[in-house]
């Protein structure tokens, strides 16, 4: 048994230092507990501290440890297996601990703040899988500056950031992960129990924040509403959900709402451009920006920089006549084989309207949501049959769609 907690050596100088910590660990709780107000706030906050230490330890040994394989001599098929089943760690909360432990080596000044606690568990975590995503080499670059931000930010803050720093660095790695985000969408609807249906799924950014916008209510409760915001939501929804509520069958009437912000470089797909922005801060791939800004009906442009005014003068949304002219001539999403109605569809540009592509019925095509964002984000190619339809040909990456 390698790893049984109860094998001790005598004169274990392991075991000797884990007493003396517990030791320490039962008097500070004592104090700890001696303390209110002000004081006990401190105390809750150089607790936090304690554990990230711990973690920085635990972080440094793990490194060596998956190094070693001693995790498979003790029956565990790799490292994640053994995290789960000895240290009692969820698969997640295992897998985010390995990362942290490979990507540290390679990152000397986040290593050493972590292990000094001047950085938190959360804000490593962040580092690492930003640099899993983009190569510990291209943080090692920007280390420093990404560190002075952590300082002044909380975990959700800096992740906005570092998700900013892996599309500018790496538009392609960050699509990417975007594209299995996206494969992990789902929505399961229970059969009823106890006379209740339970929903649950997952969404990628962009049809979150749609979801999220049409069922937050878009007025404040009425004063005799005693419904809390959990319960207004899920009314909203079952209201949006009902046949007439969902605009006209041709898709002119009025849509959700998303709004973006976006450079030129990024809706002009330029090789390093930013990613464009949600109006909740989301960062979105450039090529998710292009795709959103296609159909201006569904969605307001504005620019973000000097040539704000360019985006805004070339934004345009599809006339409620051209979008009606366009539901009879295509009669859904042109897709070969696709069978989805106009209401469920987009109108593209075949040409970006950025591109100069003009907003008329020989450059538009309706396209459903999942082959839209084919077009765009996977980049297939479109090709017009004989039928009227189109045909997706996979293509190798092309900034043209
Ligand atoms: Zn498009
Ligand atoms: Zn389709």
């Amino acid at each position: 048994m390698p790893h049984a907690p109860s094998m001790t050596v005598k004169g274990d100088r392991l075991e000797s230092a884990r007493t003396r910590v517990n030791a320490a660990m039962d008097d500070y709780a004592a104090e700890l507990r001696r303390v209110d107000g002000a004081r006990l706030g401190e105390g809750l906050i150089a607790t936090r501290a304690l554990k990230d230490r711990v973690e920085a330890v635990f972080a440094e040994g793990l490194r060596r440890f998956d190094k070693s394989g001693e995790y498979a001599a003790d029956g565990a098929i790799d490292v994640v297996a053994w995290l789960r089943s000895r240290c009692k760690l969820s698969g997640g909360a295992a897998a985010e601990r390995l990362g942290i432990a490979r990507q540290l080596q390679h990152l000397p000044q986040t290593s050493k703040a972590f292990a000094t606690g001047e950085l938190g568990y959360q804000h490593v975590a962040v580092l690492a899988r930003t640099a899993e995503h983009v190569g510990a080499a291209t943080v090692r670059k920007a280390e420093s500056s990404l560190l002075a931000l952590a300082e002044t930010m909380d975990p959700g803050q800096f992740t906005g950031v570092a998700k900013s720093f892996e599309h500018r660095v790496d538009a392609q790695a960050a699509l990417a992960e975007t594209n299995r985000a996206y494969q992990r969408r789902y929505l399961t609807v229970s059969e009823p129990l106890d006379g209740i249906v339970r929903i649950d799924g997952l969404l990628d950014v962009e049809a979150g924040a749609l979801v999220r916008n049409a069922v937050s209510a878009s007025l404040p409760p009425a004063r005799d509403d005693d419904r809390t915001p959990g319960q207004r939501r899920a009314d909203r929804l079952v209201e949006l959900c009902q046949p007439h509520a969902t605009g006209s069958a041709d898709g002119a009437g009025p849509r959700p709402h998303l709004i973006i912000r976006a450079s030129i470089d990024t809706l002009l797909g330029a090789p390093d451009a930013p990613g464009g922005e949600l109006d909740d801060g989301t960062i979105i791939p450039a090529e998710t920006a292009r795709r959103i800004a296609c159909d201006a009906a569904i969605s307001r442009i504005l620019g973000k920089g000097e040539l704000e005014a360019e985006i805004t003068r070339a934004s345009r949304s599809t006339p409620a006549a051209t979008r009606r002219a366009l539901a009879a001539r295509d009669r859904g999403c042109v897709a070969e084989h696709c069978t989805r109605p106009p209401q469920w569809t987009d109108s593209h540009h075949v040409k970006h309207w950025i591109d100069q592509g003009p907003t008329t019925m020989s450059n538009l095509i309706l396209l459903c949501r999942p082959h839209h964002r084919r077009v765009h984000e996977e980049g297939w190619g479109l090709q017009r049959l004989a039928t009227g339809r189109w045909k997706l040909i996979p293509m190798p990456r092309s900034r043209s769609a």
